[in-house]
């Protein structure tokens, strides 16, 4: 009977003995434990989990403990640290009792070791109990809470008690699970929110990405923008240009068409415009048949007055003599000079009658004008050929020719006259 229950102890030790090795190789972690449990809360909040109530510990208490747990040894110091924490007079809370009671105990089974009492130890660690109702389920789960268990799994162990060693080892065991899945859970969240947070990164990146990718559009819209009011103001002011450049040069052009119709010295129209004229109102007597007569006027002994009075003298007459002259035309008119001192008069609704009037007009205008104020010789004739259109069938040549011819009779007649055409055929 008495070999069967020791078989079955031995079989209650082993789980005992792989429990203690256990133990030691987590001792590490219940070292960090004191600022895992400040850290708790935070992360616990930060996590979202429910907020535990963690009761604060002095932290010369979880070195000791921490030292209590890496030696087995009956430190000097140590006891000396166990000393001070149980007659310190600052109120300890009922974690930091919890943990002063655990550490009493360890420091007395080390110090005895096989010798002490169990009744001592359970004695000793009587109030734990009452405590452990003021400290929360998680505090109570963390590894230097756990001490207790192991502590107690061990001095039963050690008196040959294997069934309550059994049960605090077990109990160890049941805790130091729940702590294991509660760091396991809050790992597990943690790494979800680390997660979330690199996704929010990588979304936020995203979205600054976008954000500079449109900037950026914005910008190139707005480059676009200022690009198209900068080719519109162009475009405007090419099209000034070339709108002011074009009314430039049609005033050039009809400058140099008027120069080229017109006489330099008297601004009279010219031998060519004369000519465009004449065939122009030839051509309109040829389709409405009305009065059209010619003056060919030339100035008498021309030669004599620039070889007397000099050429520049000369020029002083002619524009004098084309200004009488010009006097005496109607609006419709066209006077011209013709070349040298000759000049043409385009008498439109002029019969033989009316353009014989005019001419002998003109003839006096000019052999009375005093020429005084310009030259020694006072007086300056012209001889006037006159021919009027009879017959629809003739060119301006042939009118202006048939006053030449009249003009020339007049020279031969003895200057300053008039001579009509009809009059010498
Ligand atoms: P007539 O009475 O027979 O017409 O004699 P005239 O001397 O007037 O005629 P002629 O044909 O012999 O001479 C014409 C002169 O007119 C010759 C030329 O030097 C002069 N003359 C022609 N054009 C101009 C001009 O623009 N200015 C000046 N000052 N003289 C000119
Ligand atoms: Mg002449
Ligand atoms: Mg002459």
């Amino acid at each position: 009977m008495m070999f069967i229950s020791r078989i079955i102890m031995s079989f209650l030790f082993i789980p005992l003995i792989l429990s203690c090795f256990f133990s030691i190789c987590q001792a590490d972690e219940s070292v960090n434990v004191s600022t895992e449990v400040k850290a708790t809360i935070s992360k616990n909040k930060a996590l979202n989990l429910p907020v535990i109530k963690i009761l604060p510990i002095n932290t010369d208490l979880l070195t000791l403990m921490a030292k209590l747990k890496e030696t087995t040894t009956n430190s000097h110091k140590i006891q000396l640290a166990v000393a001070q924490l149980t007659l310190s007079k600052t109120p300890l809370n009922a974690a930091e009792q919890y943990l002063l009671l655990v550490a009493q105990a360890l420091l007395k089974i080390n110090s005895m070791g096989k010798n002490i009492d169990s009744a001592n130890i359970v004695t000793l660690l009587q109030p734990v109990d009452k405590l452990s109702k003021q400290i929360s389920e998680q505090q109570l789960a963390q590894p230097e809470f756990l001490q207790l268990h192991l502590l107690l799994a061990d001095h039963y162990a050690r008196q040959k008690q294997y069934e309550p060693a059994y049960l605090e080892k077990k109990a160890y065991l049941n805790k130091y699970y729940i702590y294991r899945k509660n760091k396991r859970l809050a790992m597990i969240a943690s790494l979800e929110q680390s997660f979330e947070v690199n996704d929010k990164k990588a979304s936020n990146a995203l979205l600054e990405s976008q954000n500079k990718l449109k900037i950026r559009r914005v910008a190139e819209v707005q480059g676009e923008k200022v690009a198209q009011q900068y080719n519109i103001t162009l475009i405007i002011f090419t099209a000034i240009v070339f709108v002011l450049l074009f009314f430039q040069q049609l005033r050039i052009r009809n400058t140099l068409l008027r120069l080229t119709r017109t006489d330099d010295l008297t601004g009279l129209p010219n031998r060519s415009a004369l000519f465009g004229w004449g065939e122009k109102m030839v051509l309109s007597f040829a389709s409405h048949p009305t009065e059209l007569s010619v003056l060919l006027m030339d100035l008498d002994h021309f030669k004599k007055i620039n070889d007397n009075f000099g050429h520049q003298i000369g020029d002083q007459i002619l524009m004098t003599m084309s200004q009488l002259i010009k006097e005496t035309m109607r609006s419709r008119d066209v006077f011209s000079r013709l070349g040298g001192e000759e000049f043409v008069a385009l008498l439109p609704f002029a019969d033989s009658n009316k353009a014989k009037a005019i001419a002998m007009h003109i003839n006096n205008k000019i052999s009375q004008y005093d020429f005084s104020a310009l030259m020694l010789q006072s007086k300056v004739t012209i001889s006037i050929g006159v021919a009027t259109m009879n017959d629809n069938k003739m060119s301006f040549d042939d009118l202006l020719h048939r006053a030449d011819l009249a003009m020339y009779q007049a020279k031969e007649q003895g200057r300053d006259k008039v001579v009509y055409y009809q009059d010498i055929v």
